[in-house]
C-alpha cells in the first residue's frame, strides 16, 4: 500500500497532512500528486468525496514553497464553480500549508472588491476564485495573470453546467501556456473533453471509480406518492417529507433536504420550521455572509436540517450526515449520485430517501439505469406514521393510498399487478392520469381498471398449476 511518504512530498507538506489524521493516500492522490510534483498537466476524472482536493492543493504547496509572489501577478490560480466551493478549497490551503509560508486571497461574489484589492496588491501565491469574480477584478485593471504557473480547475463538470465554460476558456487564454495545469471533472462531456484537449498539454490522466459504486454504505429508498389533488400535491409532498423524518425518528441526527428549485428550498426550509424541526435554507441567491452562517451552523450541529439546492450544495464538505433526502428527483441522474454522496461518507452507515410522483417516472427510471439497480420502494410513512407536531388541515388531507411494492424487473408482470389495490382510486385530473404511466405504478389507466394484463392476459395464467401440467 502506498504511503503519504512515499509521494515525494516535502517534509512540511508531510507534517500537516500527519496533522489532519490521514493515513494513506486515497487513489486520486496517489494517482495526481507523483505527476504534479513532475510538473505534469493532469486530468483528474474524480468526484467530491474522493479526496481531489488535497489531490491538487498538496503539489500545489510543494511546488509555490520555493519563490516569492510579486504584487498584482498571482503564481497559482484555482477556479472553482461555487463560493462555498472556493471558500473549502481556501480552507485546505490553510490545514495543509500550516507549516510553509504561503499568502493566498480568496475572490468570491458577494464580498466586498476592497478587501480582495488589498490582497492582490500585496502578491499572493495562491488565487482562490469564482470565474465570474476573477474575470471583474482582471477587467477593472487589479490583476494580471501572466505570472501563473499553476492553474487548477476544479469540478468542470459544474462549470459546463452554470455556462462557465467560455470564461473558462478566456482565463485559460489569459494565462502563460507554459503555466501546468490540474484539471478536475466528475465526468468527460464532449465539451470537458474539447477543453482538455486544447489547453492540457500531455495530462497524466487518473480516473478513480464514482462513487455510486462505492457508497455501499448507503441505504437507499425511494417513496411514491400520488397527489390526492393537484392543488395539493406541494403540500402533500411536504407532509410526506416530514412524516419520513418523523419515522427516521432518532436515527436522523442530520441532513441534508435536497430540492430542485430555489423557490422550494425557501418554502420546504420554512415549512420544516413552521413544523418545529431546526431547519434553514442555502442556495445561490441567498447573500453570502447567510450562506456562510447558515453552513457553519450545520457543520457545528447547531443546524439540523440543511435544506439545499444542487449548486449551493456541490462540493461541501460536511462530515458525518446521517440522511440525505431528495425531496424532489434530480432532473439530472449525476445529480443523485452526487446528493446522495453526502451520507455514508468515509465508509459510515448512510440513508437516503426520495420523494417520487408519477411526474417523476422518467427521471427515476433514469437514475436506476445509472445505478444499475432499482431502488427499493418504500410505503409512505404519512399513513401510518404521526406527524412531527400536530396541525391543523393539513395532516387531515393526507394522502390516503398506499402504494403497493413496485415489481422487480425480473419478477413477471401479470402477478404483481394482479395484486389488489390496497385503496379505491381516487378521481385526478385528467392531466395527470395523462403523465401516470408504465413502471408498475397506478392500475387505473384511461380511468379502467387493469386487473393482471387486462384484455390481453394470455389464457395459460389463469390455468392452475394441475391443469397447465396435463393441458
Ligand atoms: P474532497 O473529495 O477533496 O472533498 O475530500 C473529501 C474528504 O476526504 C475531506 O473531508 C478530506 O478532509 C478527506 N480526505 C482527503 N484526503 C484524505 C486521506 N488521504 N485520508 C482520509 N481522508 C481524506
Amino acid at each position: 500500500m502506498t504511503k503519504f511518504s512515499d509521494l515525494a512530498l516535502s517534509p512540511k507538506v508531510l507534517k500537516a497532512v500527519e496533522a489532519a489524521g490521514y493515513e494513506t493516500p486515497t487513489p486520486i492522490q496517489e494517482g495526481a500528486i507523483p505527476a504534479a510534483l513532475e510538473g505534469r498537466d493532469v486530468l483528474g476524472i474524480a468526484q467530491t468525496g474522493t479526496g481531489k482536493t488535497a489531490g491538487f492543493t498538496l503539489p500545489m504547496i510543494h511546488l509555490l514553497a520555493r519563490g516569492r509572489a510579486r504584487a498584482r501577478m498571482p503564481r497559482s490560480l484555482v477556479l472553482c464553480p461555487t463560493r462555498e466551493l472556493a471558500a473549502q478549497v481556501a480552507e485546505n490551503f490553510d490545514t495543509y500549508s500550516q507549516n510553509v509560508k504561503l499568502t493566498k486571497a480568496l475572490l468570491i461574489g458577494g464580498v466586498s472588491f476592497k478587501e480582495q484589492d488589498l490582497l492582490i496588491d500585496r502578491g499572493v501565491d495562491v488565487l482562490i476564485a469564482t470565474p465570474g469574480r476573477l474575470l471583474d477584478h482582471f477587467e477593472r485593471g487589479k490583476l494580471l495573470l501572466t505570472g501563473i504557473e499553476i492553474m487548477v480547475v476544479d469540478e468542470a463538470d459544474r462549470m459546463l453546467d452554470m455556462g462557465f465554460i467560455p470564461d473558462i476558456e478566456r482565463i485559460f487564454s489569459l494565462t502563460p501556456f507554459t503555466r501546468q495545469t490540474l484539471f478536475f471533472s466528475a465526468t468527460m462531456a464532449p465539451e470537458i473533453e474539447r477543453i482538455t484537449n486544447t489547453f492540457l498539454s500531455n495530462p497524466a490522466r487518473v480516473e478513480v471509480a464514482r462513487q455510486a459504486t462505492a457508497s455501499e454504505t448507503i441505504a437507499q429508498e425511494v417513496v411514491l406518492i400520488k397527489p390526492s389533488r393537484r392543488d395539493r400535491a406541494a403540500k402533500e409532498k411536504r407532509e410526506t417529507l416530514r412524516a419520513i423524518i418523523a419515522r427516521e425518528g432518532e436515527s436522523c441526527t442530520n441532513a441534508i433536504v435536497f430540492c430542485n428549485r430555489k423557490t422550494d428550498v425557501d418554502i420546504v426550509a420554512k415549512s420544516l420550521k413552521k413544523h418545529g424541526l431546526n431547519a434553514a435554507p442555502i442556495h445561490g441567491d441567498l447573500d453570502q455572509s447567510q450562506r456562510t452562517r447558515t453552513l457553519d451552523a450545520f457543520r457545528s450541529g447547531e443546524l439540523t436540517f440543511l435544506v439545499a439546492s444542487d449548486v449551493a450544495a456541490r462540493g461541501l464538505d460536511i462530515p458525518a450526515v446521517s440522511h440525505v433526502f431528495n425531496y424532489d428527483v434530480p432532473s439530472h441522474s449525476e445529480d443523485y449520485i452526487h446528493r446522495i454522496g453526502r451520507t455514508g461518507r468515509a465508509g459510515r452507515e448512510g440513508k437516503t430517501i426520495m420523494i417520487s410522483a408519477p411526474v417523476d417516472d422518467k427521471n427515476l427510471a433514469a437514475i436506476e439505469r445509472l445505478l444499475g439497480k432499482d431502488i427499493p420502494r418504500a410505503d409512505s410513512p404519512n399513513q401510518t406514521a404521526a406527524p412531527v407536531v400536530a396541525e391543523g388541515d393539513e395532516t387531515k388531507e393526507a394522502p390516503k393510498r398506499s402504494r403497493g411494492r413496485r415489481p422487480r424487473k425480473e419478477e413477471p408482470v401479470a402477478e404483481v399487478e394482479a395484486e389488489p389495490a390496497e385503496q379505491p382510486p381516487v378521481e385526478q385530473p385528467q392531466e395527470q392520469k395523462r403523465e401516470r404511466g408504465g413502471r408498475g405504478r397506478g392500475s387505473d389507466r384511461g380511468g379502467k381498471k387493469v386487473v393482471g394484463m387486462g384484455d390481453h392476459m394470455p389464457s395459460f395464467i389463469a390455468m392452475s398449476f394441475a391443469e397447465r401440467k396435463t393441458g
